[in-house]
């Protein structure tokens, strides 16, 4: 590691380590049999994880950005569906944290630490990548309050979220300029919650489409300033990205871990084929690639708790990360044989989980565009 946590730190993953081992980790497969876990949300609330990065004063643990990424990373060692959840949740409570006002952070803040499930609705079913060409709008009322229309597609969380961050248009004319963030209650009028996805993997992390037919509200729902939602969006992802590269840790060492031992004990040959070199090579790439995804994932966890601007190294985690844990999970997947096509041997959630990872965030495509430009652009 190029730094060292520090004690209170190196306290807590120990004590989120046991948390994933006990109750994250044999809920993983019931995930993504039945979707969403109730029972494990209410035991991450009860063991103070959902607050554990927000102030004292809001009911939070007090730690910081690298708090919560160890928290990510471990749970991702047992559940990547469930590291998810924490994820999109922390995207969306923090633009709160981050931008909102004293009252907002007063009325909210505590409510996230007490375990209110919050969501990030960006995307729409016409285009995530392009997001600036988002056509949801907000218009002022007449009481003084907003006015929302349109939807959102993907959102994760959506459908057990308390409340919503939405990003749309109060300007049209105004491109990425005419983009604001509000807060959406679940119970708020006019909102619709479409029905669960039917997705591949990440299936114990929910994700719906969502309607805004006249949506009605209050004029404190405005996040921030008017016109800066895009600019909010774009830092709060640039965070989430380091999330997403500790997922990656995670999910890529909980498969390895399974083949490892698989490797010393299935017998090819009359030796177990952890001894064939063919075998041998594919754990040592894989050890050097967990190894430097943790290391990228916590160096820019370290520039965001420093205030850092991590845009560049953050696009750069999540893009060598994603792309090599699914590659990860299917090597795993390969060393188990037949086995590995078995739902009972877990490895083949783990692919299907980990191609999410190359998609939601900012697909690999944007990712490149992201970093090649700016790497082009320096002198
Ligand atoms: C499980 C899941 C959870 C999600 N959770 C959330 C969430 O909580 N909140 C939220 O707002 N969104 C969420 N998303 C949406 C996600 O961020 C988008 O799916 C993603 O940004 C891509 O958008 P899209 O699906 O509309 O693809 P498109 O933007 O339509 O892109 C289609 C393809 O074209 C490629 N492409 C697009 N433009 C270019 C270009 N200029 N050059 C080269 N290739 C290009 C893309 O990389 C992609 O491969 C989630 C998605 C999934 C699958």
């Amino acid at each position: 590691m190029m730094f060292q946590f520090t004690e209170e730190q190196k306290m807590i993953r120990e004590m989120v380590r046991e948390f994933t081992k006990k109750e994250v980790e044999p809920r993983d497969k019931w995930m993504d049999e039945n979707g969403f876990d109730y029972e494990l949300h209410k035991k991450l609330t009860q063991a103070g994880l959902m607050g554990i990065h927000l102030e004292e004063k809001y009911g939070g643990g007090g730690g910081d950005p690298v708090t919560s990424i160890i928290v990510i990373h471990e749970i991702a060692k047992g559940s990547a569906s469930a590291a998810l959840f924490l994820d999109a949740n922390w995207l969306a409570a923090d633009l709160i944290l981050y931008h909102g006002t004293e009252a907002q952070k007063d009325k909210y803040l505590p409510q996230a630490a007490q375990g209110k499930i919050f969501a990030f609705g960006l995307t729409e079913a016409s285009g995530g990548s392009d997001a600036a060409a988002i056509k949801s709008t907000v218009v002022p009322a007449a009481d003084g309050g907003w006015v929302m229309n349109g939807g959102k597609a993907w959102i994760t969380n959506s459908g057990v979220a308390d409340y919503y961050i939405i990003l749309a248009k109060t300007d049209p004319e105004a491109g990425a300029k005419g983009i604001s963030a509000f807060i959406v209650p679940k119970d708020a009028e006019g909102l619709a919650i479409g029905k669960f996805e039917d997705k591949m993997g990440m299936r114990g992390s929910a994700t719906c489409e969502l309607a805004f037919n006249n949506l009605r509200l209050p004029a404190d729902a405005l996040l921030g300033q008017l016109g800066m939602g895009f600019k909010y969006a774009m830092q709060a992802l640039d965070g989430a990205r380091i999330s997403i590269g500790a997922i990656a840790a995670g999910l890529s060492e909980h498969a390895m871990n399974i083949a490892r031992s698989y490797a010393n004990e299935r017998v090819c040959f009359g030796k177990p084929i952890g001894k064939f070199q063919g075998i041998q090579f594919k754990f040592a790439d894989m050890a050097a690639e967990i190894r430097a995804m943790e290391l990228m994932t916590y160096d820019t966890a370290k520039m965001k708790a420093e205030g850092l601007r991590h845009t560049l190294e953050a696009a750069e985690t999540k893009l060598f990360s994603g792309t090599r844990c699914t590659q990860i999970c299917l090597e795993c997947q390969q060393i188990l044989g037949g086995n590995g096509y078995s739902k009972e041997f877990h490895v083949e959630r783990f692919v299907r989980d980990a191609k999410l990872l190359e998609i939601g965030e900012g697909t690999n495509e944007i990712l490149r565009m992201l970093i090649g430009g700016t790497v082009l652009a320096q002198k």
